[in-house]
C-alpha cells in the first residue's frame, strides 16, 4: 500500500476536524498528542476512513467479499511495473525506516557489542566516495581468489586449472554461497533434535518461466557492466549462459504443487553411496570433504535425485568458462551497492537489515515493545485464546470422521506448539558473530569477513547437535509455522500499531488481523504436510486410516473448490498441496470463534464499531481479515503469479474461506442464493 504512513493519515484527519494535533510531524509528537480521548476518536475516525476508502459500496458482500472489501484499494494503491501493493509491504516499509532511526542513533557506551558492531558496519555503507572507488577492485581481488571470473580475464583465464567441485565447495567454505548444489544443514526429519547435511536440489531456484527469465537476464547484464566493467556485448553474453545454465536447472527442482511427504524428495544415505550414483563428474565425498576439511562419515540426505541427475548432466554438458562464470556470480550481489534516487542512509539501512535480520529484529523488537509494554503480553494472550478456540473446534460431534485416538494426538501436538516474534528472544550474538572484525571505514572487508563467519556457522551448525532454535535464513517479512519446532513465529514489523490492530481501534480488528494470521500459522501445524510430524517435530504419522480417509475427503473437497476458480480469466492451476487452502480454511474459523467467545465476554461493545461506520462487530471481523488481504499485481504478472506463488491469488482466498464459513454467511445475512453462501462447503476440522 503507498499512500500516506499511517501517522500523516492522522493528521489529515485531524486537520479535516479542524483541529491542530500537533505542531511537529514526527511520529512521536503525534503518539504524545493522542493519548487524550479527543486523541482516541481522531484515530478511530482515521481507521475507519482508511477502511470505507478501500470499500467499494457498489459490490455486494454476498455476492464477491473481496471485491467488496477491497475493491477501491488498487485505486489508491496501485501497482506499478516495479513493484505490487499490500499491506505487508508498507508495515515493512515501516519497520526499515524504525531500523534506520536505531542505526543512526550515535554509538553510546551502553550499546551492546552487538549494536556498536551493526553501528559501524551502517557508517562503514554510508562512506559513498570509498563505496564507488574500491568496489571494482575488491570484487575482482575475491573472485581472483577463486582463480578469477573468464568473463572478466578473457585469454589469460586458464581453462585446465579449473576444477568445478573444487571451486563450488570453497565458495562455499570461505564465503558461504550457494552454486550449483543446494547444501542445507537442518534437523533430521525424522528426529528434529539432530541436525543433518540435505544434499542436493537447491530450493531457491526460480527461473520458471520466460518472463522471469528475460528478466533476470537484463538485471545480471546490468550488474556484470557496472561492477566489472564488461562491454555490453560481453555483459550480454554471459548473462545469457548464466541465466540459461540456472533455468536448465530449475527444471528438475520439485514442483511446489506436488506431494510434499519429506520421504518422496530425500532419503538417508552415505556419501559413498551418492558417489557411486553419480560419479566422478559429481563426486559428492571430494566436494563434502574440501567444503568441511575433513571426510564426512555420518549419514546425509540424498535431496531429490533427479536434480542431482541433471546436475551431473550439466557439469559433463557445460564448458568450464561457463561453469566458472556461473559460480563466480553468486558473489556479484554481496559486492553491489544500489545507486537508485533514494538517500544512501536508507539504501544502507535496508542493506544491514538484509545483512543482520536477526540482530535487526533483535533492536526493532526492543524498540517496539519500550513504546507500548503491555503488547508483547496482549499478544500471548491472543494466541491462548486462538488455541482455546481450536480445541473446542476439534471436540465438536460434526468432526466424525476425526476418531478419539487421532483427535487426542492431534490435541497433543496443538498444546505443545508455541509462539514468539521474531526478535524476541536473546540470542546469544557473541557466539555467531563474536570473531568478527567490523571497521566503520571499511565496508567491502566488512561484508567479506561477514561472510566468512556466516560460511563457518553453517560447518560448524552440522557439528552440533540442533540449531539452537535459530530459524532465520534471511530477513522475516511474512509469518512462518516451523513444522521441525512446531512454532508459529510473526515478524517483527507486525508488532507495529495502527496497521492492523491499535488499542483504541475495535478489538474484531485484531482478531480479524493479527487473530487470523496467528490461527493461519496454527492451522498449517495440521495441514497436508505438517500433520505428518508430531509435538516434537518429528516425522511420526499415528493418524488412523478413518481419519486419514476423511482429511484426504475434504482435502479434494479444497482442491476441487480452488481449481475451479479464476484469476483475471485465468483457470487456478489443479495442485495437490492444499496447505495454504487449509490453513485460510481453519485459520479464519479459528479467529472468528475466538473472536465470538471474547464477545459473549465482553463487558461492553461500545467501542466494537467505528465512527462512521454500519457494520455490526462480526462484520468488522470480517472486514478486517479480508483488507489485510487487499492487494495490487499488475495484469502482466497474474500469469506468472499463478504459476510461482505457494498462496493463491488473495481474491481466490478470501473467497474461499469466506464462502466455506457458516459464520461469514449469517453475519453478512446472505441469501441462499448468493455466491458467499452456497449449499456445499468445504470444512477442515
Ligand atoms: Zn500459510
Amino acid at each position: 500500500m503507498e499512500g500516506p504512513p499511517a501517522s500523516a493519515c492522522l493528521i489529515f484527519a485531524a486537520l479535516a476536524l479542524g483541529l491542530i494535533v500537533t505542531t511537529g510531524a514526527v511520529q512521536g509528537g503525534v503518539f504524545k498528542e493522542l493519548t487524550t480521548p479527543l486523541g482516541h476518536q481522531i484515530m478511530r475516525l482515521a481507521k475507519s476512513a482508511e477502511m470505507r476508502s478501500f470499500i467499494d459500496a457498489s459490490v455486494d458482500p454476498c455476492d464477491d467479499f473481496y471485491g467488496y472489501a477491497c475493491g477501491n484499494y488498487v485505486s489508491i494503491n496501485a501497482a506499478t511495473p516495479d513493484k505490487d501493493t499490500n499491506i505487508g509491504q508498507v508495515m515493512f516499509a515501516s519497520y526499515l525506516r524504525r531500523a534506520r532511526q536505531i542505526l543512526n542513533q550515535p554509538r553510546m557506551s551502553s550499546d551492546r557489542p552487538m549494536e556498536t558492531r551493526v553501528k559501524y558496519f551502517y557508517e562503514s555503507c554510508l562512506d559513498t566516495s570509498s563505496l564507488r572507488t574500491n568496489q571494482r577492485s575488491q570484487l575482482l581481488n575475491v573472485l581472483r581468489e577463486f582463480g578469477g571470473m573468464p568473463a572478466v580475464e578473457g585469454s589469460s583465464w586458464d581453462e585446465f586449472q579449473f576444477d568445478p567441485i573444487e571451486t563450488m565447495a570453497q565458495l562455499l567454505r570461505r564465503y558461504g554461497k550457494l552454486t550449483l548444489l543446494g547444501v542445507y544443514v537442518a534437523p533430521d526429519f525424522t528426529n528434529s533434535q539432530i541436525n543433518r547435511l540435505y544434499l542436493g536440489q537447491r530450493d531457491d531456484l526460480a527461473v520458471r518461466d520466460e518472463a522471469t527469465s528475460l528478466a533476470k537476464k537484463v538485471e545480471l547484464k546490468m550488474r556484470l557492466q557496472d561492477q566489472l566493467g564488461l562491454s555490453e556485448q560481453l555483459a550480454r553474453k554471459t548473462a545469457i549462459e548464466i541465466i540459461d545454465l540456472e533455468a536448465e536447472l530449475s527444471r528438475s527442482v520439485l514442483d511446489r504443487g506436488m506431494d510434499r511427504d519429506p520421504r518422496l524428495r530425500s532419503r538417508l544415505t552415505m556419501l559413498s553411496n551418492m558417489t557411486e550414483a553419480y560419479g566422478s563428474a559429481l563426486n559428492l565425498t571430494r566436494f563434502v570433504k574440501s567444503w568441511l576439511g575433513h571426510d564426512y562419515i555420518l549419514p546425509v540426505y540424498e535431496n531429490v535425485p533427479g536434480y542431482l541427475f541433471q546436475l551431473k548432466k550439466t557439469l559433463l554438458t557445460t564448458s568450464n568458462r561457463v561453469l566458472a562464470n556461473y559460480m563466480l556470480s553468486s558473489l556479484l550481489r554481496d559486492f553491489e551497492i544500489q545507486a537508485d534516487e533514494r538517500k544512501q542512509e536508507e539504501i544502507c539501512a535496508e542493506r544491514i537489515t538484509m545483512l543482520f535480520p536477526d540482530v535487526i529484529d533483535h533492536l526493532v523488537y526492543y524498540s517496539l515493545e519500550q513504546q507500548s509494554p503491555h503488547l508483547p503480553t496482549d499478544l500471548k494472550l491472543l494466541w491462548i485464546d486462538l488455541k482455546a478456540a481450536f480445541e473446542e473446534m476439534l471436540s465438536s460431534a460434526e468432526l466424525e470422521w476425526l476418531d478419539e485416538k487421532t483427535r487426542g494426538d492431534v490435541v497433543e501436538k496443538l498444546r505443545g506448539m508455541s509462539f514468539e516474534v521474531a526478535g524476541e528472544k536473546p540470542v546469544n550474538f557473541e557466539e555467531q558473530y563474536g570473531r568478527m572484525v567490523v571497521s566503520s571505514a571499511d565496508y567491502y572487508g566488512n561484508v567479506r569477513r561477514l561472510l566468512a563467519v556466516q560460511a563457518s556457522n553453517l560447518r560448524t551448525d552440522l557439528m552440533r547437535d540442533t540449531r539452537s532454535e535459530n530459524y532465520y535464513d534471511g530477513v522475516i517479512e511474512s509469518p512462518f509455522y516451523l513444522t521441525e519446532s512446531n512454532l508459529v513465529v510473526l515478524p517483527a514489523s507486525y508488532m507495529q500499531h495502527r496497521y492492523f490492530w491499535d488499542d483504541v481501534y475495535p478489538v474484531a480488528l485484531k482478531y480479524g488481523t493479527l487473530g487470523f494470521i496467528l490461527s493461519h500459522e496454527m492451522a498449517h501445524g495440521f495441514d497436508d504436510l505438517s500433520r505428518l510430524f508430531d509435538s516434537k517435530g518429528n516425522l511420526n504419522d499415528t493418524w488412523s486410516n478413518q481419519a486419514k480417509v476423511g482429511f484426504n475427503l475434504i482435502k479434494e473437497c479444497l482442491v476441487e473448490q480452488f481449481s475451479e476458480l479464476r484469476y483475471s480469466n485465468l483457470r487456478l492451476p489443479k495442485l495437490e498441496a492444499q496447505g495454504e487452502n487449509i490453513a485460510d480454511n481453519v485459520g479464519v474459523r479459528i479467529s472468528q470463534a475466538a473472536y465470538r467467545k471474547w464477545l459473549e465476554e465482553a463487558k461492553t461493545l461500545d467501542s466494537e464499531t467505528l465512527p462512521h461506520m454500519s457494520q455490526t462487530p462480526e462484520q468488522l471481523f470480517y472486514l478486517g481479515v479480508a483488507q489485510s488481504m487487499c492487494s495490487g499485481i499488475l495484469i502482466d504478472r497474474r500469469p506468472a503469479f499463478l504459476r510461482n506463488s505457494v498462496h493463491p491469488p488473495n481474491e481466490s482466498r478470501v473467497f474461499a474461506m469466506m464462502s466455506n464459513s457458516r459464520s461469514f454467511a449469517e453475519a453478512f445475512q446472505c441469501g441462499n442464493q448468493t455466491k458467499m453462501n452456497p449449499p456445499h462447503r468445504c470444512l477442515m476440522y
